[in-house]
């Protein structure tokens, strides 16, 4: 049978960008729909103008330790207006990229909403069908809002980017990855900031000792960090907004953004119609080749709610183009991903938790926490981690946990040894780097807790 096309993506994330360039490239006939801006929800509307954000919101102490060095310098004032003209200009600048690299490789575009019509027929909003051998899904996934009443009055995380001006007040409701890294770019930007987690600890799943000094970093910046509290209901309270808590206190915001967890963009798209299996949180269910219940059918991404990451759904991306076009089987590897979490300060983290590893066998924890010389000097009480977990058994290191200023950077060089199977020996053996936060790496000698 002829089809239109040898590969039809729906969605112009990272994801499926990666995978329709690399496709065509190998010579494949590639069209590609977005509904909405190319480059998805990293480009447009999570890493990249998060990370934005957290460089203008760290500019907030700059004056005072400039100061403390000796600079005849003078705090001054942020202007929203100013970054977000900044900001918009880069993101057009970025979007304009991811389309450049699709037309420059051939792949067709169709700026409109697509969805799956059989196994080998996409239709485009305009109701024009298109064939393809192979579909690959690549939609990504959106915030989803807490289900109590006034919910439709809080914003997400889509929407922070685009406020008019940065409000005096805000609740962040959630203690995740998003929560705690918008709390602490609030904070900085000087918005007065309150963040409710659920749970008795922000940071559910990370390192113990990583997230109990974060916490209690981020308190001592000024965010009221408020844990075991849960929103009730919202009210429109004038231009604010009323909040009940679960402790039964009323507190008026500015404004309210929840960041309560992402959802797959499942909705509408014709799958289950199809006989594409989803799952429970409304994912799509893949193999270990990121092929679903339909043969012809991949997904890759948020969508398919494994390990939300983008740099985890351009591998993914890159291994069905392995498996597809090259005819070499590829599996995605899901294992030892370092990554970074950009709440202030930072944490850089790879393998496993403290908790996790004892759960599994013996070990050996090596763990420093100290003032670093840059900030010490400056009169700062900020404290950094340096945190090995090791495996008795078998020597090597099973988990590095950073929690310091550029502790992201750090931890992608610390995870190449680390994906290695580099042994507490191996990082002692490694001459540090003087003077440097991350030397305490190589030079902890005994450990703190064994067993
Ligand atoms: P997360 O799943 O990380 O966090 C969701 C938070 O909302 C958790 O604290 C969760 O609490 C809380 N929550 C869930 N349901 C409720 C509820 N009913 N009431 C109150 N609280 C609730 O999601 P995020 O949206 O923060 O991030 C989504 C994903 O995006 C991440 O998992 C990550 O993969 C990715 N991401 C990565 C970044 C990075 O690499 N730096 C940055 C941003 C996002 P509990 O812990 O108790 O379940």
């Amino acid at each position: 049978m002829e089809f239109d096309y040898d590969l039809f993506v729906i969605g112009g994330g990272s994801g499926g960008v990666r995978a329709g360039r690399v496709a065509a490239q190998e010579g494949a006939k590639v069209a590609l729909a977005e509904e909405d801006r190319y480059g998805g929800t990293c480009v447009i509307r999570g890493c990249v103008p998060k990370k934005l954000m957290v460089f203008a919101s760290e500019f907030a102490h700059a004056a005072e330790d400039a100061q403390a060095y000796g600079w005849d310098i003078q705090p001054g004032a942020f202007d929203w207006d100013v970054f977000r003209g900044k900001l918009y200009a880069e993101l057009d600048r970025l979007e304009n990229v991811y389309r450049n690299i699709l037309g420059n490789n051939g792949v067709e575009t169709f700026d409109q909403r697509a969805k799956v019509a059989d196994a080998h027929t996409v239709e485009l909003a305009d109701g024009t069908r298109k064939t393809a051998k192979h579909i690959l899904l690549a939609v990504g996934g959106r915030p989803t809002k807490l289900d109590v009443p006034g919910a439709e009055l809080a914003i997400t995380s889509n929407d922070i980017f685009h406020l008019d001006k940065l409000p005096e007040t805000i609740l962040i409701v959630g203690g995740g990855y998003i929560a705690s890294e918008f709390a602490g770019i609030l904070n900085g930007l000087g918005v007065k900031t309150t963040q409710f987690y659920r749970g008795a600890q922000i940071l559910r799943g990370f390192d113990d000792e990583t997230r109990n000094l974060v916490a209690s970093e981020m308190i001592e910046k000024g965010i009221d960090l408020q844990v075991n509290t849960n929103v009730v209901s919202l009210e429109q309270d004038g231009d604010k907004v009323k909040v009940l808590d679960t402790n039964g206190t009323t507190t008026t915001f500015d404004k309210v953004m929840f960041a309560t967890g992402r959802a797959p963009n499942t909705d509408g798209l014709g799958l289950t119609e199809v006989g594409v299996e989803i799952g429970r949180k409304g994912e799509v269910v893949v193999d270990d080749y990121s092929q679903t219940a339909v043969p012809s059918i991949y997904a890759v991404g948020d969508v398919t709610d494994r390990v939300n990451l983008t740099p985890v759904a351009i591998r993914e991306g890159m291994a069905f183009v392995e498996t597809v076009f090259k005819g070499n089987p590829t599996k995605p590897d899901h294992e030892l991903i370092p990554t970074a979490i950009f709440t202030q300060p930072e944490i850089g983290t790879v393998g496993l938790s403290e908790e996790e590893a004892r759960a599994q066998e013996p070990i050996e924890v090596y763990s420093t926490s100290f003032k670093p010389m840059q900030q010490s000097f400056a009169g700062r009480s900020e404290k950094v981690l340096m945190k090995l977990v090791v495996s008795q058994k078998t020597r090597k290191v099973l988990g590095c946990h950073i929690v310091a200023p550029g502790a992201g950077e750090m931890i992608q060089l610390a995870g190449i040894a680390v994906k290695m199977g580099a042994t507490k020996e191996d990082f002692d053996r490694t001459v540090a780097v003087h003077p440097t936060m991350s030397e305490e790496i190589v030079t902890m000698k005994s450990p703190v807790r064994t067993g």
